[in-house]
């Protein structure tokens, strides 16, 4: 019987070597794609946090604190680096530290700055007391900030970012962003990361994201938060020196960064310019702005693949860490004269728009955009040819003017039915009083005299915009338990930012105040023909005002035409779109 050749002695060696080259080819090759989805990979949020539980037990100067509820029901859990042990935020402040507070995962979908802060906290504590840096600075983790959204993990929902491969989503659980979120406080974690930023009142702020948008070679692009909302000191300082010294530290370590790329005049690609990012108090930053803090906002870039998208989000953590230690005590001394220079502030200016008359020149790393007949639609596509990239001098819109201004009140009066609105005033450490007895006050009010609301839902509430009110002195009369809001206090702007009606992210713009939109008597119209008759015959000035207005009226309907009457008589309910809150101007 022959022997079966696969079996012999001398194929069993080849065989043997054949299989062994194959064994370490595949293991290579495990051990390459681990490698690679390791580069690829952002940790879970459970992981997450037992890392930084981990931490806590192998060094004494950090703690992680829960703070409050989300509303996925977990705890939004804060880190803290504090080398003296002390935990304390009041106590630090007094003690002369500065707070960097660094939020990630506010859209769970870019997670780069979870992974680089876990990366930033492991290598400060390492280094022990080799970093200057924890000498001056305590730092304030926010591990992630939409638990819920983390927790959804797909890799689907950012469909043109370059990894990892699995990422949250961007809503949270009642579908929420979260970066719009900041006034009106619809999600409980915003509720614990208000109250968190209130009680820690961080100098300097990081909010971590990955950038949407066009191609271009830089890594790293950064919003700061626009300097022209905020108080002269702050906003100069920012503009001319923070901002200039991180873009100088990233370039020393090889990390070139541009400004956030939002294209001017919705152009498609950034060659014709670029403009400042205006973010609002909704956003975290800008909310954080009225309190002077000094809000960053890094944003890689979602062609990068993870891993340079990563390490390049902790360089800039760094940067910002090392230039708010160089810096540390001149920004505390800018924060408290900041509020003491709006606490003696006459005017509130609101309401900003591009100034588009003022720009600097500066330099871009692009690549070329191309135009071209596309495949699939009817149009023309755009690609960026990465095998041509370019230098060169583009415009820079860095301005923003205020479109509105109001003399601010001494003290601001809320009748105690809006008790919501006292609450989420008091979230925001507002410190509001209560009359103590009836008595009457001479106020200024506004009636909401035109607006534009959206047609679809915005972030859960149709939102008012272009809000144009109509000033009115009145007298009120004010009841026992209604609420005083002294406005000089250290959260004076938010305030104003919260009870100016026509103010972008107000109250009202968020629709607290909807139900004064609504008229809750009426007139039967064939009874009130007479009486209109009569109240014309009386009233010389509307006679004349409604025969005019009558000339361009002439096809309404006869009801539309005496509801003209109705509504400029004494019949007319006064509380018809009149926000109810009433600007004092004197001492009470
Ligand atoms: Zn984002």
């Amino acid at each position: 019987m022959a022997k079966d050749k696969k079996f012999s002695p001398v194929n069993m060696k080849y065989f043997s070597t054949i299989l062994m080259r194959f064994l370490l080819c595949i293991s290579l090759c495990l051990w390459a794609h681990q490698a690679l989805s390791q580069e690829n990979r952002s940790l879970p949020y459970p992981q997450l946090l037992k890392e930084y539980e981990n931490l806590t037990k192998q060094y004494s100067w950090c703690k992680l604190i829960p703070y409050g509820k989300t509303d996925c029901g977990l705890p939004l859990q804060l880190f803290v680096i504090s080398r003296n042990g002390i935990f304390d935020p009041a106590r630090l402040h007094e003690l002369g530290y500065t707070i960097v507070f660094i939020n990630n995962g506010i859209h769970p979908g870019e997670p780069d700055g979870m992974d680089a802060s876990l990366d930033f906290a492991r290598q400060t504590l390492n280094d022990n007391d080799k970093s200057p840096l924890i000498k001056k600075l305590v730092f304030c983790i926010l591990p992630a900030f939409n638990i819920d959204g983390t927790l959804r993990r797909n890799n689907f929902s950012r469909v043109n970012q370059n990894g990892p491969e699995e990422y949250g989503f961007r809503g949270n659980d009642r579908n929420l962003d979260l970066n719009r979120d900041f006034m009106k406080m619809d999600s409980q974690n915003t509720l614990s990361l208000i109250s968190i930023l209130r009680k820690w009142n961080p100098d300097v702020f990081i909010d971590t994201h990955v950038s949407d948008g066009a191609d271009y070679q830089y890594t790293m692009t950064l919003i700061s938060t626009q300097h022209d909302k905020m108080n002269h000191l702050t906003g100069s300082f920012i503009k001319k020196t923070f901002t200039p010294e991180i873009f100088e530290s990233m370039k020393k370590k090889k990390d070139a960064i541009s400004p956030y790329v939002e294209t001017f005049h919705d152009s498609e690609i950034p060659d014709s310019g670029l403009t400042a990012f205006m973010e609002t108090p909704r956003f975290v930053s800008g909310y954080l702005s009225l309190f002077n803090c000094f809000a960053f906002i890094s944003e890689s870039h979602m062609l990068k693949p993870f891993d340079q998208r990563k390490a390049s989000t902790l360089r800039i953590i760094q940067s910002i860490c090392e230039i708010s230690y160089k810096h540390s005590d001149e920004i505390r001394e800018l924060r408290k004269r900041a509020l003491d220079a709006d606490l003696a502030a006459s005017s509130f200016y609101y309401n900003w728009k591009l100034d588009e008359s003022q720009k600097e020149m500066i330099s871009f790393n692009g690549y070329k955009a191309i135009f071209e007949k596309s495949a699939i639609t009817t149009h023309d596509r755009l690609r960026y040819d990465r095998s041509q990239p370019y230098t060169k001098e583009i415009p820079f819109y860095d301005h923003f003017m205020a479109t509105d201004s109001l003399p601010i009140p001494k003290f601001i009066y809320l009748p105690q039915a809006w008790e919501n609105i006292g609450r989420m005033l008091e979230v925001n450490h507002i410190r509001i009083t209560r009359v103590r007895e009836d008595s009457s006050v001479s106020a200024q009010q506004f009636y909401i005299e035109d607006m534009k609301t959206v047609s679809n839902p915005y972030e859960g509430h149709y939102l008012h915009y272009d809000i144009k009110k109509r000033t009115t002195t009145n007298t009120i009369l004010m009841r026992k338990g209604d609420f005083i809001i002294d406005t000089r206090q250290e959260g004076i702007r938010f305030i104003m930012e919260a009870l100016v009606p026509d103010a972008n992210d107000s109250y009202f713009a968020w629709g607290f105040f909807d139900s004064i939109l609504q008229q809750k008597e009426w007139f039967s119209a064939y009874i009130f023909e007479d009486l209109a008759k009569q109240i014309l015959a009386e009233n010389v000035e509307l006679n004349k005002s409604y025969h005019e207005w009558l000339l361009t009226h002439t096809d309404e309907d006869s009801y539309s035409q005496l509801y003209y009457i109705y509504s400029h008589s004494k019949y007319f309910e006064k509380s018809y779109r009149l926000f109810p809150c009433g600007f004092i101007y004197y001492e009470l």
